[in-house]
């Protein structure tokens, strides 16, 4: 599903990616663990084109992202042929990007209303659905100020999912809640995962990585120094800079 292959990415004179090769099944989860500034969310952000990489290459559902192979050469897309690669992507923030003169419900609408043309009746009608699944079927008229943090994000997935991705690519979606709130975000991903979804998940909540990850992913300045079954590497660490990481977050 996700193929990622001795990708790079610079800013500047800074190396952020120095080579990361990573695949993800389809229906896996992959949960990324790292110090700050490891380069974790830059390779989310290369993932769906957010950011483009100097070298390497990455493909999400068997197409090559940002390229099409015309005569045997590499075209860089354009622009409307990007966008159409990145809607089978979704993202979920840490911040959670609500647009705020919007009720919940017409946050979730937006998207297939205005990009995939779906009917303003049928978009209500998915959007409410999607609201049930998130646990929010009574709130689909607050604005995102009238909800908690955790509803706020809960909104956010739901939103994203209303775009049919066939993957989604979470950044810390937990790290700027209350931590009375980060179960009820971490239930409506760990559903998620159960229906097959295939996911990329930035996270330092460990549990949810034993749990629920198939794969964990440990990076350090740039680089995956080590992975594998999250009970296993969790459970014996095979590296300094992964024993010290776990030391500082659980
Ligand atoms: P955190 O846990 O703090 O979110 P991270 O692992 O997600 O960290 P990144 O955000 O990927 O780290 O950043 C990796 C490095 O790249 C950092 O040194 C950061 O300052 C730098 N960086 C990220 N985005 C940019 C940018 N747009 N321009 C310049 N430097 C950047
Ligand atoms: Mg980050």
């Amino acid at each position: 599903m996700v193929r990622i292959r001795s990708v790079r990415k610079r800013f500047g004179s800074l190396e952020v990616l120095k080579g990361i090769d990573l695949d993800v099944p389809a229906g896996e989860v992959v949960c990324v663990v790292g110090p700050s500034g490891s380069g974790k969310s830059t390779l989310l952000r290369c993932v769906n084109r957010l950011e483009s990489i100097d070298s390497g290459r990455i493909w999400v559902n068997g197409e090559l992202m940002g390229y099409a192979e015309r005569d045997g050469r590499l075209h860089a897309l354009r622009p409307h042929e990007l966008s159409r690669q990145r809607r089978g992507i979704g993202m979920v923030f840490q911040r959670f990007h609500l647009f705020p003169h919007r009720t919940a419900i017409e946050n979730v609408m937006e998207g297939p209303v205005t990009v995939l043309g779906t009917s303003a009746a049928q978009a209500r009608r998915q959007a409410q659905e999607l609201l049930d699944r998130v646990g929010l079927a009574d709130r689909g008229h607050h604005y995102p100020a009238q909800l908690s943090g955790g509803q706020q994000q809960r909104v956010a997935i739901a939103r994203s999912l209303a775009m049919r991705p066939s993957l989604m690519l979470f950044d810390e979606p937990t790290s700027a809640l209350d931590p009375e709130l980060v179960q009820e975000v971490l239930a409506v991903m760990r559903d998620l995962a159960a229906t097959g979804m295939t996911m990329m998940v930035v996270t330092h909540e460990m549990n949810f990585a034993r749990e629920v990850g198939d794969q964990l992913v440990f990076m350090d300045d740039g680089v995956i120094v080590e992975r594998g079954d999250p009970r296993e590497v969790l459970a014996a660490p095979r590296h300094e800079r992964l024993r010290a990481f776990l030391g500082q977050v659980q």
